[in-house]
């Protein structure tokens, strides 16, 4: 019985520490060296082998090493073998610094002094209250809902959407397409932590951004797919967007000359906002194998159907 990891080897090696003292007991691999393929109970990857079926015979886990799936096709994965994506408390950390960072630079107009300062221009404008910036938030997960409670620490007016009914102290929840226009009416700083599924992909795209305030604000640490690019220039052209703060793109990494690169409006940053930390995930993984022997509910198992 033997646990293979598939993805940057470097992080790999700090897996590797780290199960040798939590589960000394099952073998640890690193990507290629992976032994005997019937050996091969549990995978960890960011990709996995294309011909996984076929390859291990007896996996019983697909652990994903990120917290979303989309880079996994889950129509080539047998449907009877588990995966389980990544939740875990250093990635939840990552994104609520990360967006905290990017709502608060937005709120205290960062990119105006930033600006002022380039020009020597010493000129104080107006701050207003957190409570009268409404922030909200496209998803209600893991990450959306850890993101909503720190942003209404700070004050701020908070809404979220989900596709399901939702209740969070403090915050308007909104569900289901049908109380998305309502949502986005009062969303001046808008936050996509959505996953990208086949009814996600394309939604960041101009009829949404007309339903937003004129000026409001995009921060898009979903995915890249999210988005419909051309609809963000367009809406930045016009004005009815005011800026955007992108961590991922599609292609990632973005291809030179692309004009997010140099837009004055568009804050970029190389998929950043949060990463899988070596500590907390290999802490997760091993509750979940000792959930799954014990036949107990497994953490972040996906639902094949919504693809979340
Ligand atoms: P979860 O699966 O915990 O939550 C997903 C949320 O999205 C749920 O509230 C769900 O609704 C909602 N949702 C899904 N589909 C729809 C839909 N069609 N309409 C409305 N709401 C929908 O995900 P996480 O919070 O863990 O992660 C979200 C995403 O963040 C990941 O999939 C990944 O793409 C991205 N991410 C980005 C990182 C980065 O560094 N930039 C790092 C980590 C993650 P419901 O509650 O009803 O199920």
């Amino acid at each position: 019985m033997s646990f293979v990891y598939k993805a940057d080897p470097v992080r790999g090696a700090v897996w590797a520490e780290l199960f040798a003292r939590q589960m000394p007991e099952l073998p640890f691999r690193i990507w290629p060296d992976i032994g005997d393929p019937r050996d091969v109970r549990y995978l960890a990857a960011w990709q996995p082998p294309d011909d996984i079926a076929a390859r291990f015979p007896n996996l019983e886990i697909l652990f994903s090493t990120g917290a979303g799936t989309d880079h996994v096709d889950l129509s080539a994965i047998p449907a009877a073998l588990p995966v389980v994506r990544m939740v875990e408390s250093g990635i939840i950390a990552g994104m609520v610094e990360y967006v905290s960072l990017a709502a608060l630079s937005i709120h205290r107009d960062w990119r105006t002094y930033l600006e002022q300062q380039r020009n020597g221009n010493w000129q104080p404008h107006r701050v207003h209250p957190a409570a009268s910036r409404r922030v909200g938030v496209l998803g209600l997960g893991m990450l959306g809902r850890a993101v909503l409670e720190r942003l209404s620490g700070f004050g701020f007016s908070c809404a979220g959407w989900s596709r399901s009914p939702q209740h969070i102290e403090g915050v308007a929840c909104h569900a289901g397409p049908e109380q998305l226009q309502a949502f986005l009416k009062r969303t001046d700083i808008l936050i996509c932590l959505l996953p990208l599924t086949d009814s996600t992909r394309g939604i960041l795209c101009r009829p949404l951004f007309d339903q937003l305030p004129r000026g409001a604000t995009l921060i898009n640490v979903g995915r890249g797919g999210h988005l419909v690019q051309e609809d963000l220039l367009q809406a930045l052209e016009e004005g009815q967007l005011g800026s955007a703060i992108l961590d991922v793109c599609e292609p990632e990494p973005l291809p030179p000359g692309h004009p997010f690169w140099t837009h004055p409006r568009v804050t970029l940053t190389p998929h950043i906002a949060s990463m899988t930390q070596p500590e907390t995930a290999v802490e997760a993984v091993i509750g979940n194998i000792r959930r799954h022997r014990q036949g107990l509910p497994m953490i972040g198992l996906v639902d094949r159907v919504t693809g979340y």
